[in-house]
């Protein structure tokens, strides 16, 4: 591992000097991403911020609105043990417990886990031509072996075909959770729609965050649907998952999210199948017709095929379970 300079910093205030201040620094959550991608050789940061000594970006807090404000440093463990959460956000605390090992939670902060890098394994390993490390260099994956990589999303040069690994983002993504930033032009509060971008023809960046931005916090909104169920299809990297959110009135979807994980360079909202589901029975051939409109846009090869089924199940079994979990079947 090439040499660096560990800092502390007690304030987010301090965190933003110290970033400003070297031009190739990367910030410390629990470290089981950027550690990993240092002893690689991919990331190589002259100094690390570490933000766990700086208590305004921890905890959890109930705010007037109703949100649960989740300070970035927080771990996941720390979100899922807390009794609020699993109560009043159990779609949040079931993403969490279901998606990642207890290894991963103890350590891995909320702000790590949105800013988490690709798990692509050439760009993992240093030697590979990787337009995501190297600009121009070309993309490995696509005449390698990439079975698990992007079905939705890719464009027509399709310069990087890496999908988004984390589970916790399906979950706020389908909450609309609110990214909250400090950056010395003054901090930011968007949609987490807005925070995590498709490659186009800059694979090198997987979010919108600035260079000089830091994100202070989550914002989740009270849980919305009155039933809600997640679902991953693994082998240990996740191929295929689906977040689903009903509001069922006597029988019948008034309205539906869906937020598809592992398949595209972000989570993938699919906006076809919540307009199949709206105003259908909540039975299987509605679920069944999701699923197919859902799958409707994937772009497969010989490799990739095999998941638009795999989707197609792993949505229809949400679907099920939230409709179980409502008590109408
Ligand atoms: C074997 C293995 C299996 C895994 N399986 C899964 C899985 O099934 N599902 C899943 O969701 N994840 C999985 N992961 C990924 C894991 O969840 C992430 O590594 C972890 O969540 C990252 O959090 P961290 O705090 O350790 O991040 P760090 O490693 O500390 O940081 C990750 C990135 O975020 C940046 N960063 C950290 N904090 C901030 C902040 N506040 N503002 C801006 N940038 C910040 C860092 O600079 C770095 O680039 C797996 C990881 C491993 C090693
Ligand atoms: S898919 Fe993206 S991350 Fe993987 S080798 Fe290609 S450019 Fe790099």
């Amino acid at each position: 591992m090439t040499p660096f300079i560990y800092q502390r910093p007690t304030s987010i205030e301090a965190a933003l000097a110290a970033l400003a201040a070297t031009p190739n620094a990367r910030l410390l959550g629990g470290g089981t991403c950027l550690i990993d991608l240092m002893k690689q050789g991919v990331e190589q940061p002259e100094t690390i911020i570490d933000l766990n000594f700086a208590p305004d970006l921890a905890g959890l807090a109930v705010l007037p609105s109703g949100a649960l404000r989740i300070g970035a440093t927080t771990t996941l463990s720390h979100v899922a043990r807390d009794p609020r959460v699993e109560h009043g956000w159990p779609l949040l605390h079931d993403i969490i417990v279901a998606g990642l090992t207890p290894q991963l939670r103890n350590a891995a902060s909320f702000g790590g886990n949105i800013m988490q890098r690709p798990r692509c394994i050439f760009f993992l390993e240093p030697d590979f031509a990787c337009n995501k490390k190297r600009p121009g260099s070309g993309c490995a994956a696509r005449a390698g072996v990439h079975y698990q990589h992007a079905i939705f999303g890719g464009d027509a040069t399709k310069a990087c075909i890496a999908v988004h690994p984390s589970d916790l983002c399906v979950a706020l993504t389908i909450l609309d959770a609110m990214i909250v930033t400090a950056s010395p032009a003054g901090g930011r509060r968007f949609p987490i729609d807005e925070l995590h971008r498709l490659p186009g023809d800059d694979p090198s960046r997987e979010t919108t965050l600035r260079t000089d931005e830091i994100i202070v916090a989550v914002e989740v909104p009270p849980q919305a649907a009155n039933t809600a169920a997640y679902v991953k299809g693994t082998e240990g990297f996740t191929l295929a998952s689906c977040a689903a959110m009903l509001m069922i009135h006597s029988g019948v979807i008034t309205n539906a999210a869906i937020v598809l994980g592992g398949v595209a360079h972000k989570p993938w909202r699919s906006d076809a199948a919540e307009r199949t589901l709206a105003g259908q029975p909540a039975d299987e051939p509605s679920f069944a017709a999701a699923a197919d409109a859902a799958t409707g846009e994937a772009v497969t090869d010989f490799q990739t095929a095999f998941r638009v089924p795999l989707l197609k199940g792993v949505i229809v079994e949400a679907l099920e379970l939230a409709l179980r979990a409502e008590g109408g079947a």
